[in-house]
Order: C-alpha cells, then structure tokens, then sequence
C-alpha cells in the first residue's frame, strides 16, 4: 500500500491513523522557525561572534538535552540496556524531554517500531523508503531526517509498543507535563543568561544561544541517526536493515551514531564497541554503575559479538566495561 506520495506505508500492527490538520503548523514551529534561528545564528557569529557565556549555556543545554535523549529516552527507557533508581530514571526522562522532540511515550513506541521494522515496510523513518537511486534516495533522506513526523499518516499506538511506560505513573506524568518540559527547554537558558548578566539582553541572548539555536541543532544531530546512520558509513555486524557507523553522528550524539551494533544488539549498553569508537554514552552509564546508581547494565557479549561480526577487521572490543 503506498501513499498518495509513492512512500509505502502499510497500516502495519500497533499504529493509527493520523489526523491530518495542524501537521504544517507544526512543521513550521517545530523544524522551520530554529532552522531560521540556526541560520540566523550562523550570519550573528560571522559578524560579532559569541559570547563565553552564551557558549557555556548553550553547551550545557546542549550535553543535558543529548544525554537525555541517549541515556535516558533511547538506551533507559526504550531497550533497557540498564536499571537505575526512580530519582535518576525521571532525572534522565526530564533531560530528553528538554530535547524537545516529543513525550517520551511517543519517542519510544516509534522507535521500538522501528527496530521492529527497520529499512522494511512499517519502519516509521527508513532513508530507503523511497527506493534507490539519487532522487529517491534525497526523498529517502529527508523523509528518514524529519518529513517522516510531519506527513506520517500512521503513528505508533502507544498501547501496543509502550504498555510497559503507559503503567507506570512516572512516565505517565511526564507525558501530562511535557508541555512545561517544553517551556524549561527555553526558561532554563533564559533564566542562567539572565542572573549570570544580571541583565534582561543576557535573558534575551542565552534564550537565543541556549534555547532556539542549541534545540535545533540537537535536532539536527540525532535526526542524522535515522537519516545519516541508515544510509552511509561502515557496517562491522550483520543486520537486517542498512544501519551503520558514522564517526562525525556518534562523535554529535556521544555514541548514538554507532548504529550497526546498536540493530545487532539493540538492548546493549554500549553502542561503540569497536576499537577507537568513542562512546560518551556509554561512559556515563558506565560511571552511574561505580558509584551504585545503575546496575543490571548490559555491558557487550564478545559470543554475541562474534557470531554478528560480517567482516574480520580484528578490532572488537574484548567483553568488559572498559570503554
Ligand atoms: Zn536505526
Ligand atoms: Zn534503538
């Protein structure tokens, strides 16, 4: 069954049709308007720079934003590569919330959909949807980047992939409180910039930095994990879809981009095991479990490894913690 469009999207087990209405509304705030910010940024540098403290902001809500989204949304709460303590559990829930790209139960029954599904008819963001071939495949990376939120006319039913964070009433409240998660996202920024100035410009400006232009580029950078990551880079692990590694996506997302052992292995810890592949993800998990804060983390499996390697490069990681 293909859409108006010609993407193939069969009304596959677990999702529900979209109304359709306020998707341009949204394409506009959500994606368009830091877009501009984020051009907009680049033309404010190119003439007067940045300040350190704006710097300092946006960095800062840059790494909590990006770790939520890593730790916290994707390898917490979506696989349960770990378990952790409620205080650090909602800590995590609330940093990837401030990510803005949605409430977590929406972000992790699209994505559990996607494993499912991966590079094949129901995967919600495939850069292959389109086909092969150079038309199709700019169509295939943009819908795989964001178009796919936009104009799905199917989205996850949550009751299907997410039962197990719709009963729980932590997860519950943090989707009824997303909208004030979403007002921290620029408040947070806005409120340092101020008192650290003591001036509303510092507010104005450290919303601008630490707000609009640091959420797009999260945006941006993760995105590139459904688009970049599925299209292009190295593939160590036999899968069944085209997921890879991108050195400059894993470096951005402090491990996300590699994303071939993350498909062959997708509840492990650590996406990084190959020799030289950095993984900040996988170091914060790895430094929670030593001072007791995380525990049932499931570190790599050298047999597991092994038996999905495709190719003898020789260079995985020997099973362990050390990262
Ligand atoms: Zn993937
Ligand atoms: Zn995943």
């Amino acid at each position: 069954m293909s859409t108006p469009t010609g993407r193939p999207e069969p009304p596959v087990a677990g999702t529900v049709a979209v109304p359709t209405g306020r998707r341009t509304a949204y394409l506009i705030v959500l994606v368009v308007i830091p877009l501009v910010a984020l051009a907009a940024a680049v033309v404010a540098l190119w003439g007067w720079g940045i300040g350190p403290r704006d710097l300092v902001i946006a960095a800062a809500m840059y790494v909590v934003s990006i770790f939520g989204i890593s730790v916290g949304y994707h390898r917490l709460l979506t696989h349960r590569s770990f378990r952790c303590r409620r205080p650090l559990r909602i800590a995590l829930a609330v940093a990837g919330g401030l990510a803005l790209q949605g409430p977590v139960t929406l972000w992790v029954a699209e994505h559990r959909r996607h494993h499912k599904y991966a590079d094949r008819p129901g995967d919600p963001h495939s850069p292959w949807a389109y086909g092969e071939g150079g038309r199709a495949l700019l169509r295939g990376l943009l819908h795989a980047h964001v178009v796919w939120f936009y104009t799905a006319r199917r989205r996850s039913d949550r009751r299907h992939w997410v039962p197990d964070l719709l009963a729980d009433p932590d997860t519950r409240r943090l989707d009824a409180l997303y909208p004030v998660t979403m007002a921290a996202s620029f408040l947070l920024p806005a409120a340092a910039g101020g008192l650290w100035s003591g001036s509303w410009a510092g507010a104005w400006s450290a919303l601008f930095w630490g707000g609009l232009v640091r959420y797009a580029v999260v945006h941006h950078v993760t995105w590139s994990v459904n688009s970049v990551a599925h299209r292009f880079g190295d593939r160590a692990f036999d899968t069944r879809d085209h997921s890879s590694d991108v050195w400059w996506v894993a470096l951005l997302t402090f491990g996300e981009g590699w994303h071939n052992w993350h498909h062959a292995d997708p509840t492990c810890a650590r996406h990084g095991v190959r020799k030289g592949q950095l993984d900040a993800s996988a170091r914060l998990i790895r430094m929670f479990e030593r001072v007791g804060w995380a525990h049932d983390v499931r570190w790599p499996d050298t047999g597991r490894m092994a038996a999905r390697r495709s190719r003898a490069d020789g260079g995985v990681k020997p099973r362990g913690a050390e990262l």
